[in-house]
């Protein structure tokens, strides 16, 4: 909760839920399929994964910055916000976007799990359920 707190309150006034943030349903054609990998098969999870609002480009360094992959920012410009919702930057490539959205629910299974993001991606899930997630992901073709 205190996570929560902080990211919300870094934030400010923004962090209403947006309109366009929707569930794979209306997402990309492969986005559920690629949440059902990332956050039902390797997480385990069985709750409702956040809300994604696709947008053209984030500013990492004047947002959540640590959230952005570091050196990336803009290129990447994707981050996380709190638990309800993720923002990820439209990507040409699919794969390149299916494992930056991985990345971020990572993020907030971390934060559901523990009560912390871990933001500076320092846990072991990074280096070994990430890649994984990864790798299957490309192996289906996503
Ligand atoms: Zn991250």
């Amino acid at each position: 909760m205190r996570s929560l707190f902080l990211i919300f309150g870094l934030l400010g006034c923004g962090a209403t839920l947006p309109v366009d943030a929707t569930d794979c349903e209306h997402g990309f054609a492969w986005q559920c399929e690629a949440e059902a990998i990332a956050w039902n098969q390797f997480m385990a999870r069985t709750d409702t994964p956040p809300l994604v609002q696709w947008i053209g480009s984030v500013p990492c360094a004047n947002r959540n910055g640590n959230m952005c992959i570091p050196g990336e920012d803009p290129a990447m410009g994707q981050y996380f916000l709190g638990s309800e919702y993720i923002q990820l930057a439209r990507q040409d490539n699919t794969h390149t976007a299916a494992i930056n959205l991985s990345h971020e629910l990572l993020h907030v299974h971390l934060l559901r799990s523990t009560g912390d993001a871990d933001g500076n991606h320092v846990r072991p899930e990074w280096k070994t359920m990430l890649p994984a997630i990864d790798k299957f992901l490309m192996a289906s073709g996503i």
